[in-house]
């Protein structure tokens, strides 16, 4: 573990962090000396805790072996890694946006003579969403900027994320189905839960009750 006496909570970088900025302020989880973006691992105001500025994506892998004792993570990248080996205490109900399948209007996937090709950052739960019902699709892993696949012909439909429709609308492209309501979890490693119990179930309830309070005002 990377810090024995106190704990380590390991921030997804980005929209993720920018959301969870008023709920670390209220906890005290901010840095001590400030965001440096060439620091990785900041000690936080709060005693005991230390801060890991990383990508969304490798979140799960830090938690879940324990490099990070907690982390905050959006629920579209626990589910594409697989939530085995973490627990998915809280929600908290920031970053909110949906997986959806989406592509040119006026197309229907099940009518193609082929495979459809679906281009996607989520081969895994795309390859899960088309299995349950029974289709066969052809999965082109792609790290950014979806919507241009089905534009150029490199795929049929996309698996991505959508918060207003905005930029599926400026590409002209429409949502055909929707996989699931996303938004950003506290995940905590399972060991931890046990070997740093108190500290841990600490900053749970501590986090719950701020996530209570944003729900009742809204
Ligand atoms: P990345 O560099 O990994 O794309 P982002 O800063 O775009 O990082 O953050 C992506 C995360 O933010 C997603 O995993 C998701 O949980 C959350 N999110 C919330 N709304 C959106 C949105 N409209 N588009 C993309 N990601 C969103
Ligand atoms: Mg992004």
């Amino acid at each position: 573990m990377s810090n024995p006496s106190g704990i380590t909570l390991a921030l997804s970088k980005g929209r993720i962090l920018e959301e969870s900025q008023p709920l670390l302020d209220q906890l005290d989880l901010r840095p001590r000396d400030g965001l440096d973006d060439r620091l990785l691992r900041l000690p936080a105001r709060a005693d005991g805790v230390d801060l890991l500025v990383i990508r969304a994506a490798d979140v799960p892998p830090y938690v879940e072996h324990g490099a990070a004792d907690i982390g905050i993570v959006g629920k579209d990248v626990l589910m594409e890694h697989g939530g085995n080996g973490l627990f998915e205490p809280l929600d908290l109900q920031i970053a909110a946006c949906r997986l959806v399948v989406a592509g040119l209007p006026g197309q229907d996937l099940d009518a193609l003579r082929r495979r459809p090709r679906i281009a996607t950052k989520y081969p895994a739960i795309a390859r899960q969403h088309f299995g349950r019902s029974g289709r066969q699709v052809e999965i082109i892993k792609l790290y950014g900027s979806m919507e241009l696949a089905p534009l150029v012909g490199l795929a049929d439909a996309i698996v991505d994320l959508v918060a207003t429709g905005s930029t599926l609308r400026a590409n002209g492209l429409v949502e055909y189905e929707t996989i699931v309501p996303v938004t950003s979890r506290l995940v905590v490693n399972k060991a931890a839960m046990k070997t740093k119990h108190a500290a841990v179930t600490h900053w749970i309830a501590r986090f719950r009750e701020l996530v209570a309070e944003a729900g009742a005002a809204a």
